[in-house]
């Protein structure tokens, strides 16, 4: 067995990030700037208003009060949209909506809840208000030529916002990888078939394409490819093809059918790890023409904790990110965080929940490496050192898979 640090750093060491490209803001989240992003012009590129009300010379205004309103000439309106063509005179306002170019002359904006109009040209206003008030100044927001995100960036909703709204809607960007997912075995069915004498329905696809997903990678899945050796060297092979990565599963232990262990040997350059993690003990990791492959386990809970634990770091480096593992927490263990020395790392399923002041981390029922029903109800993964496991009570680390306010 080797440690998981060197698996890791082996997966690591063969991920390189992808070449940055231009991606349209509506395909980038996600996604990681891959050079600074500067404003050309000032955002918002004019002075407006941030009210809905009447544009005036604060001077006109400064002895307004509920008790002696100032009566003063309305000279127009301008609506959002609208050029700044009427001037603000002395003993004049322009009634203006929120975002209007503020008028030349006028240096402040008298909410409209601050108004009552007499007649149709002329408005009293009950409020002093000073200079600038609910004015929003040319570059309040970003400055021309400002800085407004560093390359390297995760891109995230907000951001893609900022970039529309200097005006870089293609920016340059290390893409999210395309993952090629795979599952592999005989034994799989994958539609509404009756089942057969020792088959069972195919589960990882759906659970490792989603999981990508989640961990912001894209994934394409690939379909159920049975226990032979041409069509999965044809079916691997097409995938590192077109893809940035691909992950399959099933077919890397020792059994006399784990034939995607023998294909990837013939096709790729594979290393083949028995890692000190339970459960995903078995996990191969490879370069097939540039292109990484990760040879995940079968059983359907090793297969989302390899993938979680050691493909996530590889695909975030592909993508350019600097975070590249799940996020960890410290929890305070719940009751049943045991195991039994074997010379591994126990990364047991519990539910993570924010008690008001801590985090608490409670397994969940049935962590056998089959048991995936039991492991849906967890979202994440105590990590418990070789041994006897975490008293109840102690601190304990977890790696989230799921966010952990999530209901
Ligand atoms: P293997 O590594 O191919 O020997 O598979 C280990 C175990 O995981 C076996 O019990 C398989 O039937 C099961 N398994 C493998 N692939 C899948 C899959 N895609 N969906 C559900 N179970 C699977
Ligand atoms: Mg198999």
């Amino acid at each position: 067995m080797i440690p998981f640090e060197e698996a890791r750093q082996h997966v690591l060491d063969g991920c390189a990030p992808l070449a940055p490209a231009a991606r349209r803001l509506d395909d980038a989240l996600g996604a990681v700037l891959a050079v600074d992003a500067t404003a050309p012009d000032p955002v918002p590129p004019f002075a407006n208003s941030g009210m809905d009300g009447y544009a005036v010379r604060a001077a006109d205004v400064a002895a307004a009060s509920e008790q002696e309103p100032v009566r003063l000439r309305v000279a127009g309106t301008i609506a959002a949209g609208a050029p700044p063509d009427i001037e603000v005179t002395p003993g004049a306002a322009v009634r203006i909506m929120t975002g209007a170019p503020v008028p030349p002359g006028a240096d402040a904006v008298v909410m409209v809840e601050r108004s009552a109009r007499v007649g149709d040209h002329e408005v009293d206003l009950t409020q002093a208000v000073p200079v600038g008030l609910h004015v929003r100044a040319a570059g309040s927001d970003v400055a021309a030529g400002e800085l407004v995100l560093p390359a390297g960036t995760v891109l995230g909703p907000a951001h893609l916002g900022v970039l529309a709204s200097v005006g870089l809607r293609s920016p340059l960007v290390v893409p999210r990888p395309q993952v090629g997912v795979i599952s592999t075995g005989d034994e799989l069915v994958d539609d509404d078939r009756p089942l057969g004498p020792g088959q069972i329905r195919e589960s990882n696809r759906p659970t490792l394409v989603a999981a990508l997903r989640a961990y912001g990678v894209d994934a394409v899945d690939l379909g159920t490819v049975a226990d032979d050796h041409d069509a999965l060297a044809a079916a691997i092979t097409e995938a590192a093809a077109g893809h940035d990565a691909v992950a399959t599963s099933g077919g890397v232990s020792m059994g006399d059918f784990d034939l995607v262990k023998v294909v990837l040997d013939e096709v790729a350059d594979m290393r083949w790890m028995q890692v000190a993690i339970r459960p995903a003990k078995p996990f191969a990791f490879g370069v097939l023409d540039g292109t990484p492959v990760f040879g995940l386990p079968g059983n359907p809970v090793s297969s989302l904790v390899s993938l979680s634990l050691l493909g996530v770091p590889g695909l975030r480096r592909l993508a350019g990110r600097a975070d590249l593992d799940l996020p960890r927490v410290a929890a305070v263990a719940g009751p049943g965080l045991t195991r039994r020395p074997d010379g591994r790392t126990a990364y047991l399923r519990v539910a993570c929940r924010w008690d008001g002041t801590a985090f608490t981390a409670t397994p969940v029922g049935g962590q056998g490496s089959h048991q995936l029903a039991a492991t849906a109800g967890a979202n994440g993964l105590a990590v418990l050192p070789d041994g006897d496991g975490v008293a109840e009570g102690a601190e304990v680390t977890v790696v989230l898979l799921a966010d952990p306010f999530a209901p």
